[in-house]
């Protein structure tokens, strides 16, 4: 039998997005959530409403997986095809469900804080909502942090034009600007892949040159933005009598600024052995010293290409060597057909794996185009659909984790498969690119999000004090990328700030140190295993099973043995990610 390329859709509901059976789902799901709307939150929490309690809570749960299931699906419509005019009003319908089911569920949490502590800890404890327990005492104690839930009603509500609408704008003045480069115009965001990868050097800067500058005509506007929408959250925080600016991203995070600070000096410490790696890329160049423009550029080539069945014979073979029930697991995802890997047009851009939790499956969408980070992404995407795979029979609500510790188990497959085709690799070019890459990574996570971390900590100290030029916003920004990247760059960025979509994100403040903890934590994971061999497998199950329901300390502390407060952990996950400086300082003399 010969490998699909192409993901199986019909199983879950026939018919595409004509689906009869879909349309059945969701009318259904529609009737259930107006029904569960129309009865209203139970009476005050007793032993005689506990009952109620629980149905109400486990019925929450279900209309959310339900809908989680759905969205899923009209999601892979969606990108399997962006001509499905049909998938496209599919997914404004389940937005409008979402939105519906958050709006319950934001009266039930306002509901959770006004009851009474004893009888809670009976309704988690003694009830079926046992093994929920750890995602309703989280949900509670924010409700708890909050205002009283008129206001945070009313806050809400004014955030829909008086904050997020400051990232729409944002969003608008960014997405329509276009240029003129190499005679056709282009949008920002092509611009900018251009001075990241281009190979060529002076495409490169002059791709930078022509970036600093737009975004120099666009900076006025985005400083606004960015003054105003800090200025509403500093607000909203002080109403809340929220001290610190951390508060929210680490509550979202579910790890303590103890932690944060520890990961954050191990990173200051271990990081200017980057600047070896620096000075051996600088050199292939033939350049003094890198710029903003050269630190991505790629080095080496790797010029192999793989059909999609050698790329994933080769994931599943080098996993295998490693973990044989992960390697089952990558083995299963692409006989069921559960990936989209075609590489063909009206296809979305991107790669993502989604779950669907009703059927206990994942379908991976991709465009797999024969390269070697083709491959990588594959073995990354599987890593994601492995998580969800080892998490699948626990109860819907015990199954969310969050952004620190989600990208575990897909950098720890990509770290596999790097690690094996280095091994499997004679030519000295292609060597030296697949360290370059892994490089670039370490460099990103340990160099560039901190500069953006420091950067937006220093922003929130001085917007509490006045509203910020462009001129200081720049100083700021440059200041930090100093900072990070320890002095080791000719050229830098100081318009980040403006360029980078991250900043202007309202739902996620500080949308950065929780990459370079995924980063480093999956590291000091995959450190442990390759420590400790086959035994690791269990504890590495089990780590993956309880980041739905535990903290992230808690979850460290249980399965490896490790305190994340302490710099030890954090100092092997970099000393592991800085380990490939030499090897690569010795490829680059030998290949020039
Ligand atoms: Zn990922």
């Amino acid at each position: 039998m010969s490998i699909n390329v192409n993901w199986d859709l019909d199983s879950i509901f026939a018919g595409g997005s004509q689906s009869k059976a879909l349309a059945d789902f969701l009318s259904q799901l529609t009737a259930d959530l107006d029904s569960f709307e129309a009865t209203g939150a139970p009476a005050s929490l007793t032993d005689e409403t506990q009952s109620a309690w629980v149905d109400a809570i486990q019925t929450l749960f279900d209309l959310g997986a339900r809908l989680h299931q759905a969205s899923a699906f009209v999601g892979c419509l969606a990108s399997q095809n962006v001509k499905d005019e049909r998938a496209l009003q599919l997914m404004g319908q389940t937005e409008q469900l979402s939105a519906k089911l958050g709006a319950l569920w934001t009266r039930y949490q306002a509901a959770f804080a006004e009851q009474d502590d004893a009888a809670w800890t009976n309704l988690v404890t003694n009830t079926d909502l046992n093994s929920v327990a750890f995602s309703l005492n989280k949900t509670r104690e924010l409700a708890r942090q909050k205002m009283a839930p008129e206001l945070e009603t009313l806050a809400n509500d004014l955030a829909t034009d008086g904050y997020h609408a400051w990232g729409r704008l944002y969003d608008i003045v960014s997405g329509d600007k276009e240029v003129e480069f190499e005679g056709k115009p282009i949008s920002l965001g092509q611009l900018q892949s251009k001075f990241y990868d281009d190979p060529d050097r002076s495409v490169r800067q002059a791709a930078f040159e022509l970036f600093e500058q737009s975004w120099a005509e666009l900076a006025k506007t985005c400083a606004l933005a960015l003054n105003f929408q800090a200025g509403f959250r500093l607000a909203l925080y002080k109403h809340r009598s929220w001290q610190s600016v951390l508060h929210e991203p680490l509550l979202n995070n579910r790890f303590s600024a103890a932690t944060l600070e520890a990961m954050w000096d191990v990173v200051d410490a271990k990081s200017a052995k980057l600047l070896d790696y620096f000075d051996a890329k600088a050199k292939l160049f033939g350049i003094d010293k890198l710029t903003w423009f050269d630190v991505d550029a790629p080095v080496g080539q790797v010029t192999k290409t793989f059909t999609y069945q050698e790329a994933s014979d080769f994931v599943v073979d080098s996993i295998n060597t490693f973990d044989s029930a992960i390697a089952d697991y990558c083995r299963m995802a692409v006989d069921q057909r559960w990936i989209e890997a075609e590489d063909r047009p009206g296809k979305r851009a991107g790669a993502y794996c989604t779950s669907l939790p009703l059927s206990r499956e994942a379908r991976i969408f991709m465009t797999y185009n024969g390269s070697y980070n083709g491959m990588l992404t594959l073995a990354h995407e599987l890593g994601h659909g492995y998580h969800g795979w080892v998490m699948r029979d626990l109860p819907y609500g015990a199954r969310r984790y969050t952004m620190s510790v989600a990208e575990t188990a897909s950098t720890f497959n990509e770290m596999v498969v790097r690690n094996a085709s280095f091994e499997a690799s004679r030519d000295d070019q292609e060597r030296l690119s697949i360290l370059g890459t892994k490089l670039n990574d370490a460099a990103a996570f340990l160099m560039n999000i901190r500069a953006r971390f420091l950067f937006e900590q220093a922003f929130f100290d001085e917007r509490a004090k006045k509203q910020l030029s462009v001129d200081d916003l720049n100083e700021l920004m440059l200041s930090a990328q100093k900072t990070a990247f320890k002095d080791g760059l000719a050229v830098y960025h100081p318009l980040f700030w403006a360029s980078k979509l991250h900043f202007y994100i309202t739902h996620a403040p500080f949308y950065n140190f929780p990459y370079t903890f995924g980063f480093l934590f999956s590291n000091g994971v995959y450190a442990q295993a390759m420590a400790e061999g086959p035994a690791f497998h269990n504890r590495y199950v089990a780590l993956l099973r309880d980041t739905g329901s535990m903290d992230t300390e808690d979850l460290a502390q249980k399965h490896l043995g490790v305190d994340l407060t302490q710099p030890e952990f954090w100092e092997t996950a970099a000393d592991r990610v800085l380990a490939d400086v030499d090897e690569f300082v010795a490829l680059a003399e030998k290949v020039s």
